[in-house]
């Protein structure tokens, strides 16, 4: 352990403890009751933030909000619609270190990381403005001389928007702005954990000019605030980010109305790396792929399929990079892996290692919680474990920590069939230098983003999203956008050529 790169506390003084409330119909309101909610800095041990802890009743006026605002924002146009969303997205940038600090303090993300998240948000702002002015329908002027057929696209409705504590203002912003440019009215539920910069986004949202009702913010737990978001009549859609047990009750909960769900889930995201690939390069990305927000991200890269001629090697090499990976207080500017969310978190972390150990795997790095000096939040070691079977609990549930899955393959039958062999389908990587063997992978593996020598990276224009367990529908490009559409087929005849059904017997 001893041979890990940790950054102990930076001793930065924490600023005041934030208090974040609903956003309803253009106000900003504690709950009825005055109840809240105190979340601890992970890194730090301290209060951070205190939030109001809603109940049904504010989750009744949101969407009473939403539904009013409805009619006023699905007729506003586009370029309207765009105006707004460009201002917010310069506010964003305006304000990125004051939501930035929140950021890094409630998740236990590197401040540097979170500066990235907040200022990149800005950037899907943006496109969905794009989005807002340039969406349209069909026509089809080929029925016959008196019949023109117009295909519609109209905003679904009122949109409750459910985001997880990983990542929360870039999913928020994966997800609001769409719904938006698509003129739907929204109730968003940022996690319980991670209240603050989505709070703050609702300062923002006033400031651009956006109408009163069009975004409503309430603040609390799942149950009874998301619960009661899913269940409402007058919602016409749910759009949720989290794990695939509350995406499966989501899913059923909002079939009993049949309203229309968009759920991004959980994944079990493996790489494949054959003999010829840039190991170099290869070694780099897996690395950045298991650590990256400590492993708490939907797009780990969790497991690792190498090639048995090379996998000793890599491995080494993998474990050499590991140590020089930067771990500790998510205020200093070269910390690279922050705390893991909560304590409960960490313990679960650490017993799949156990459970793998007991499996018959081999931990070769870490496999621990880790001391961070002067810090007295939670860390976990960066880890490494080999020997990993396809049947093993560790090859195929989601960790969501820095635990790095080591199996091995000798054929493209056969990394193929270990990758797809996961409930998840979110994303995959192959490493090679063969385009063969990319294209070939690249269309055969079940996963919703594929990546060829390169690990995670996206772009508001590229659709993301999952199969299998790892979710229905997608976000971002121009297909998020239409998840929030719903379409209309408008039949015309031009002329009065209808002949009568109707014979005069
Ligand atoms: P979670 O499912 O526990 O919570 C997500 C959100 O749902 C929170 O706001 C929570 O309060 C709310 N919620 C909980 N119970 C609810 C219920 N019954 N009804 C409605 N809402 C409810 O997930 P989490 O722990 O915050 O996030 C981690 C999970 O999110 C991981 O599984 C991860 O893979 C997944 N995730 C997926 C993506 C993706 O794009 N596919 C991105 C990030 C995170």
């Amino acid at each position: 352990m001893d041979t890990l790169t940790l950054i102990g506390a930076t001793g930065t003084p924490l600023p005041p403890v934030f208090h974040a409330r609903h956003l309803i119909a253009g106000r900003f309101c504690d709950s009825a009751d005055g109840a809240v909610l105190e979340r601890v800095s992970p890194a730090h041990g301290t209060v951070v933030s205190r939030a109001a802890k809603g109940a049904t009743a504010e989750v009744d006026a949101a969407v009473s909000a939403a539904r009013a605002a409805f009619a006023g924002w699905a007729a506003t146009s586009g370029k309207a619609r765009a105006a707004i969303l460009l201002r917010v997205a310069d506010l964003i940038e305006a304000n990125v270190e004051r939501m930035t600090l929140l950021e890094c303090l409630e998740t236990g993300k590197p401040i540097t990381q979170a500066r990235g998240e907040v200022s990149g948000s800005a950037d899907l702002w943006r496109y969905a403005a794009a989005l807002a002015r340039t969406q349209k329908g069909d026509s089809h002027n080929t029925l016959g001389p008196d019949m023109l057929g117009v295909v519609l696209k109209e905003p679904r409705g009122v949109v409750s928007v459910i985001t997880p504590w990983n990542f929360p203002i870039w999913i928020l912003s994966q997800k609001l702005p769409f719904a938006l440019a698509a003129g739907c009215t929204c109730v968003v539920k940022p996690s319980e954990l991670t209240p603050s910069t989505t709070a703050m986004l609702g300062e923002l949202l006033g400031e651009a000019g956006l109408p009163a009702g069009v975004v409503n913010i309430v603040l609390g737990l799942g149950q009874p605030v998301g619960a009661r978001m899913v269940s409402h009549p007058e919602v016409d859609m749910v759009t949720f980010t989290g794990s695939s047990a509350v995406g499966r009750a989501i899913a059923a909960e909002a079939g009993k109305s049949l309203k229309k769900v968009a759920l991004e889930l959980g994944g079990k995201n493996p790489q494949v790396i054959f003999p010829d690939a840039d190991l170099e390069s290869a070694a780099d990305a897996v690395t950045f792929g298991i650590y990256f927000n400590a492993g708490e991200c939907c797009n780990s890269g969790s497991r690792i399929i190498v090639h048995a001629d090379i996998a000793e090697a890599f491995v080494a090499r993998v474990v050499a990079l590991s140590r020089k990976v930067a771990f500790g207080d998510p205020l200093h500017p070269d910390t690279q892996v922050g705390a893991i969310v909560t304590p409960e978190h960490r313990s679960k972390i650490d017993a799949h290692v156990r459970a793998a150990e007991q499996a018959g795997a081999r931990v070769v790095l870490g496999g621990a919680p880790l001391q961070v000096q002067g810090l007295s939040g939670q860390f976990y070691a960066p880890t490494v474990v080999t020997g990993v079977t396809a049947d093993m609990a560790i090859a195929r549930e989601e960790v969501f920590g820095p635990v790095l899955s080591v199996l091995t393959f000798r054929t493209l039958d056969e990394a193929i069939e270990l990758a797809n062999d996961a409930a998840y389908g979110l994303s995959a990587g192959v490493w090679s230098e063969n385009v063969h063997t990319c294209l070939a992978f690249g269309q055969r593996v079940r996963a919703g983003t594929v990546w060829t020598n390169t690990w995670m990276d996206g772009f508001p224009e590229v659709t993301f999203g999952g199969m299998k367990q790892s979710g229905l529908g997608r976000e971002i490009g121009s297909y998020g956008l239409e998840e929030f559409l719903e379409v209309k087929s408008l039949v015309m005849r031009v002329g009065r050529t209808r002949a009568p059904w109707v014979k005069a017997i």
